[in-house]
């Protein structure tokens, strides 16, 4: 029996070690990081630089930002939660480098290929069904909730409960408003943490603005972006923008067409931040092919964490 137990635990041990040694030499795919700047109806923005640093400072390889205006109006959903990376004697396979797998966060960073999957604007109607499909592949994501869709609330539980990472995103998603001062900033963002508190018992760390770090949609209020993005830091949050655009913002409604810029946006980063919005029934239905595709090419999907590389666009207010 105990033999037995031996040679079945060898027999996962080299399948692991064959399974990391295979992942070390796969090809990590072409990292061109040509700067994807986009124009919204919003505003335009320039392509940005995302610096890419972990919590302790280091900072890792700098990667380019295709920025875009978040302009989706909307409510928030999320979900939180740190990779659980312990995984031991369990069975590996390729077709699951996620957040079970026995690589930390770090390992994986290091590796390349992570993508980052990451919800603006919920929760909403469409925010259970794209819990469903994390679940299917034990996907853990990242939501950036807002406070526009009350009788959604209850879902920011459910996916923090299911792992996934709360972020604030904002209570309410109006430019004219959110950057009317800094005062009225964290007066709205005090408004959905306490959402988030109520449903998931946790305060949020992760933010991230509406519109991202480098919107111009708030250049009636001049410097406004450039003082909270350094307050929201003084006050031990870390914000996040991203890196790989969905276009499900009014780009285009079209599911191909979002698997299509999500694929080609994730080929050229070693590290993805992808941005989506959970309140489009035509972008959450792109999710599972993309995850698919990430799965069987060797990528890792991660949540984000205090601990992730940062992600940001250069400031233009
Ligand atoms: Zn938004």
């Amino acid at each position: 029996m105990r033999n037995w137990m031996g040679v079945i635990k060898g027999m996962i041990t080299v399948g692991l070690v064959i399974t990391v040694l295979g992942l070390l030499f796969t090809d990590r795919g072409i990292v061109t990081d040509a700067p994807g700047g986009t124009t919204d109806s919003a505003s335009a923005e320039e392509p940005g630089k995302g610096q890419l640093e972990d919590s302790s400072g280091d900072v890792l390889p700098t990667v380019l930002a295709g920025v875009e205006q978040d302009t989706s109006q909307g409510a928030g959903t999320g979900g939180s939660a740190d990779p659980d990376i312990a995984g031991e004697d369990e069975e590996t396979s390729l077709s699951y480098i996620n957040n079970k797998d026995a690589l930390s966060e770090r390992e994986l960073i290091e590796r390349g290929k992570v993508i980052y999957l990451t919800f603006d604007d919920g929760p909403g109607k469409y925010t259970a069904e794209l819990l469903d499909i994390l679940a299917k592949y034990d996907i853990k994501a990242t939501f950036f909730v807002t406070g526009g869709n009350e009788g959604y609330f209850d879902m920011i539980g459910r996916a923090k409960d299911e792992g996934h990472t709360i972020g604030i995103h904002c209570y309410n998603h109006d430019y004219k408003k959110v950057y009317a001062s800094e005062h009225a900033y964290f007066a709205d963002l005090e408004k959905i943490d306490e959402i988030i508190f109520d449903q998931t018992g946790e305060r949020a760390q992760l933010v991230r603005f509406p519109g991202g770090s480098s919107n111009i949609s708030s250049k009636f209020n001049p410097g406004i972006m450039t003082r909270l993005t350094g307050m929201v830091e003084e006050k031990g949050y870390r914000y996040f923008d991203w890196n790989v655009l969905s276009g499900d913002a009014g780009d285009t409604k079209d599911t191909e067409e979002i698997i299509r810029n999500m694929i080609d946006g994730i080929l050229k980063k070693d590290i993805s931040v992808v941005l989506q919005h959970d309140l489009y029934d035509y972008s959450i239905a792109a999710v599972e092919e993309v995850i698919l595709w990430g799965l069987e090419n060797g990528y890792a999907f991660l949540p984000l964490s205090m601990e992730s590389p940062t992600i940001h666009h250069p400031i233009a207010n």
